[in-house]
């Protein structure tokens, strides 16, 4: 069970179904989880969480559907994207964080050939990986050997956006 200490005692992640539950002191020690340094001042209620409990990744601003209502102006890739092992040592940091999840977004992601990659890696550390995608890229070629594996073995979440409906490419919004 994955679990994060906080000032007002912590945060479990349930796998099935997948929730995070806040819990006081009281809940955290008899679930055996023991005492916490957070927990040395008596005031329940001071601090903020001591960590984001998921955190969104645009790990590109490339999109091919260049939508004209899209509201991160998706279209080129920004020069200063980051690299494959610059997202890993990111979720390294964010691992050490006990954050739970990951949000992997754009532009497209799955415009970016390293997606799996980071996702997979996301998952090795921990971090429950949710990818957003427009549904767009996902033709059967890369279904099967990438996307219906990963549904099945990875993701917690996945969410298709419906942005594109209503509108074409170069229309007017
Ligand atoms: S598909 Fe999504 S990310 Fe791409 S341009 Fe349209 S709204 Fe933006």
């Amino acid at each position: 069970m994955k679990y994060r200490f906080e000032n007002f005692g912590g945060i479990i992640a349930s796998q099935a179904p997948p929730f995070l539950a806040f819990v006081d002191r009281d809940y955290m020690r008899q679930l055996g989880l023991g005492d916490s340094p957070l927990w040395d001042t008596e005031d329940e209620s001071v601090g903020l969480l001591s960590a984001p409990t998921e955190v969104h990744f645009a790990i590109t601003n490339k999109c091919s559907l260049k939508c004209p209502h899209c509201y991160m102006a998706a279209g080129q890739k920004d020069e200063k994207e980051m690299d494959t092992d610059s997202f890993k040592r990111a979720l390294d940091v964010l691992a050490q964080m006990k954050v739970f999840h990951i949000a992997l977004g754009g532009g497209e992601a799955m415009e970016r050939d390293d997606l799996f990659e980071i996702a997979k890696y996301a998952k090795q550390k921990g971090l429950v990986p949710n990818l957003t995608v427009s549904g767009a890229k996902i033709t059967p070629k890369i279904a099967y050997p990438n996307f219906i594996p990963f549904l099945h073995r990875r993701a917690r979440r996945i969410i298709v956006s419906d942005t594109n409906n209503g509108f074409l490419p170069g229309d007017q919004p």
